[in-house]
């Protein structure tokens, strides 16, 4: 794995130089997106600007991929791996509150996540790659994924053939990281962000009057009772150095002061870090709706969402040691830091990694990370000064990759 002294290769302050020069075409392609903002699998303008923007490189483009998704491929002059960067591409249903002057032009629909810098920094490590296509062994694929927000976008990829023809041996995503200062990497081995999955539960009893609970069949508060002994599923049930939340973020019943409602519902999301803590999280959720709903008359019906959740991502260290270094050769050890611990949001590039070794990494977009505007915020504005250390590690990546890491 060495992955310096490559004499036949661009050097580090090269690649720095290069992508800094794209720097302002990045600007420019983030804020165009940024303005364009689309929903998942409605990304049909910003699919155009990007297969658009890889067919002028040269580049062999596969569009309507998983819907709005687009593929580019590019083969190097050497013989080498595969490697696949994947950035997602879809926004958020939020109104934009930033007054910026690139904001939104869609309403209730903005780029909250990052996923517009992620797509201008593939974009642009694209052209640098494409300019240097000479230094290149092996074949870059570029996968420009839709609905990475709750609609599995990346599983449907995969479904469609993203890491076959040719196969694919190693993959890497960024996220933008707002708790990490400007330009400084997020690096973790093993897993580094939860599993996500979802539930909705419909809770029916009778309905009655307010002042006669004796006839009636009470659904809230019996949905009252199953949502406290959901918790003890975290506190009672698991391990307790292991992780689980349990989070109700909805709940529906009634319509009056003095009226016992018919049916109470309400919708969870359950987040663990390893895959049996998920199957056993799943079940004790059953079990304690089933049983406490039971117990108190009720008549429950549970849907899990289990087809559009998403599994733990989990990075694997030898890859992910070998991105660190070359991060390090690039911008200097205090780049990187190793996080001590993982993030419970959730990423679709879960699935990708499920399949193939390789890494994802937060990218520090932080100007005050003491207190930072979080994504999925309505005024998040992330630093675009970190697309340079974006690009740079994509191309340095591409570059430096002449053989499987194993
Ligand atoms: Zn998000
Ligand atoms: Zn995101």
């Amino acid at each position: 794995m060495n992955i310096t002294n490559f004499s036949n290769s661009l050097k580090s302050a090269e690649i720095v130089e290069q992508a800094c020069g794209l720097y302002e075409e990045a600007v420019r392609l983030r804020r165009m997106i940024h303005e364009n903002p689309e929903l998942g699998f409605e990304e049909y303008k910003t699919a155009e600007i990007i297969a658009n923007y890889l067919k002028e490189l040269g580049i062999e483009v596969t569009t309507e991929v998983a819907k709005t998704g687009v593929i580019g491929i590019l083969h190097g002059e050497k013989e080498g791996p595969v490697l696949a960067f994947r950035a997602d591409i879809d926004a958020l249903p939020i109104q934009e509150k930033t007054d910026v002057n690139y904001k939104s032009k869609m309403p209730g629909v903005m780029h909250a996540c990052g996923h517009d810098m992620h797509t201008a920094m593939l974009l642009a490590a694209a052209k640098v790659l494409s300019q240097n296509k000479h230094y290149l062994s092996g074949t870059i694929k570029f996968i420009f994924q839709p609905a990475e927000e709750m609609k599995g976008g990346g599983k449907m990829m995969i479904e469609e053939g993203v890491l076959s023809n040719p196969n694919v041996d190693h993959v890497f995503a960024f996220h933008v990281w707002p708790e990490l200062p400007t330009g400084i990497y997020g690096f973790r081995n093993g897993e580094i962000m939860a599993s996500m999955d979802s539930f909705d539960v419909v809770l029916k009893g009778k309905q009655g009057h307010g002042a006669a609970p004796h006839q009636g069949v009470d659904a809230i508060v019996g949905a009252a009772q199953v949502i406290t002994a959901l918790q003890t599923i975290v506190s009672r049930e698991i391990d307790p150095v292991d992780s689980v939340v349990i989070t109700i973020g909805t709940i529906e019943a009634g319509d009056g002061y003095n009226i016992i409602p018919e049916k109470a519902s309400f919708k969870g999301t359950v987040r663990t870090l390893n895959a049996n803590t998920r199957t056993e999280a799943r079940q004790s959720i059953k079990r304690i709706i089933q049983g406490v709903a039971s117990a108190l008359k009720l008549e429950v019906d549970i849907k899990f969402n289990f087809s559009v959740g998403y599994p733990v991502t989990i990075n694997d260290p030898k890859f992910n040691e070998h991105a660190a270094a070359i991060a390090s050769d690039l911008f200097g050890e205090n780049s990187v830091q190793w996080l001590n611990k993982p993030s419970m949001a959730s990423e679709d590039f879960a699935f990708y990694l499920e399949k193939v070794p390789g890494t994802f990494v937060f990218l520090g977009v932080g100007e005050n990370t003491e207190e930072p505007i979080k994504l999925h915020s309505d005024v998040f504005l992330p630093d675009e000064k970190a697309m340079i250390q974006g690009i740079s590690l994509i191309v340095a990546l591409a570059i430096n990759t002449t053989q499987k890491i194993q």
